[in-house]
């Protein structure tokens, strides 16, 4: 019987991680199908405190998961299946072949940000070639170059006008001719006068140069399917996060998207159950957030365990 699993080994995960192995209890953690989440799909981070000349995502991963380790974390690979309620009020957790039982569990599976599915979107992102769904993290490497956000909502507009910081010039491509995003946002972006909305559209292809880096986008217009080139050397991905809750099979209430509902601090619906990080958070979902949730969620689980006793 484990005293607490932690499911994701993103900045959430880890975080809850070192805390709760600080605090003795012994934590074992199930990195997911993406050992170290999002940040493994980033170059440099440069907004993470600690780092003044930056650290690329995936070092930044590495170190934390050392740091766990190093007060005896145990870091399993796997992928959780389910979650049931024993009747004595501890989880079995299915991970594969294996069942495992704990007294409590932190969830921190994170939240996917979508992409178009469009071909060569994998290694456009993991190299840092041009495509990335964070304009805080990526955005200042595009100073005085020409980019695109695709998304109608909220975050794209958002990221549209924090790109303007940066960018000479930002198209925000949606495929209807209205905005979904509130109108203050909406209004924001569209009064700019860096930003030019491209109504009607998606990309259809991600052009590149002999470097593998983007240097233009096909647009097709989804009335007519016609198409044309757009010069950009930056593609925002804002057309919304998928949270990974769905292993939960709705034990744990969560929001009409499947972000998972906090009650107090990180306290979820079911007693027993925290959840920290994106998959409770559909405004923040910055790296330093995320660490902040894990280790507050370690604190309330240690002071609940104790409670227990
Ligand atoms: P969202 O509201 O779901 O908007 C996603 C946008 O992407 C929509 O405009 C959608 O188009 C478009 N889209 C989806 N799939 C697409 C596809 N395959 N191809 C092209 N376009 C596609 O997501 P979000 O903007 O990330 O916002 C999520 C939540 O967070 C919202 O509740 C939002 O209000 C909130 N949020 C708040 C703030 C803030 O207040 N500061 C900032 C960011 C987000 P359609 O419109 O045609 O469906």
């Amino acid at each position: 019987m484990e005293n607490v699993i932690i499911i994701g080994t993103g900045p959430a995960g880890y975080t809850a991680a070192i805390y709760a192995a600080r605090a003795d209890l012994n934590p074992l953690i199930l990195t997911g199908t993406q050992p170290g989440g999002q940040l493994t799909t980033t170059t440099d981070v440069e907004n993470f405190p600690g780092f003044p000349e930056g650290i690329t995502g995936p070092e930044l991963m590495i170190s934390m998961q050392q740091q766990a380790e190093r007060f005896g974390t145990r870091v399993e690979f796997g992928l959780v299946e389910s979650v049931n309620k024993n009747d004595d009020g501890t989880f079995t957790l299915k991970v594969g072949e294996k069942e495992l039982q704990t007294k409590s569990v932190i969830i921190c599976s994170g939240a996917s940000a979508r992409y178009l599915g469009l071909p060569g979107e994998e290694e456009l992102t993991k190299g840092g070639h041009g495509l990335t769904a964070c304009a805080t993290c990526d955005g200042a490497f595009y100073r005085d170059v020409p980019v695109c956000v695709i998304g109608g909502g909220d975050s794209a507009c958002e990221e549209a006008t924090f790109l303007t910081k940066f960018a000479s010039k930002v198209y925000l491509i949606h495929r209807r001719d209205e905005l979904r995003a509130s109108k203050i946002m909406a209004q924001r972006a569209l009064n700019h006068e860096k930003i030019e909305l491209i109504w009607n559209s998606t990309i259809k292809e991600y052009l590149t140069n002999d470097k593998g880096d983007i240097r233009a986008v096909l647009l097709e217009d989804t009335q007519n399917g016609s198409t044309s080139e757009l010069e950009v050397e930056g593609v925002f991905m804002a057309i919304g996060h998928t949270p990974n809750s769905g292993f939960l099979n709705g034990l744990v209430e969560a929001d009409d998207q499947g972000y998972i509902l906090q009650k107090h601090g990180t306290r979820t619906s079911v007693e027993g159950i925290y959840a920290a990080g994106d998959i409770s958070d559909t405004e923040y979902r910055q790296a330093i957030t995320a660490a902040g949730q894990g280790c507050a969620a370690a604190i309330e689980v240690e002071r609940w365990l104790a409670d227990q006793e």
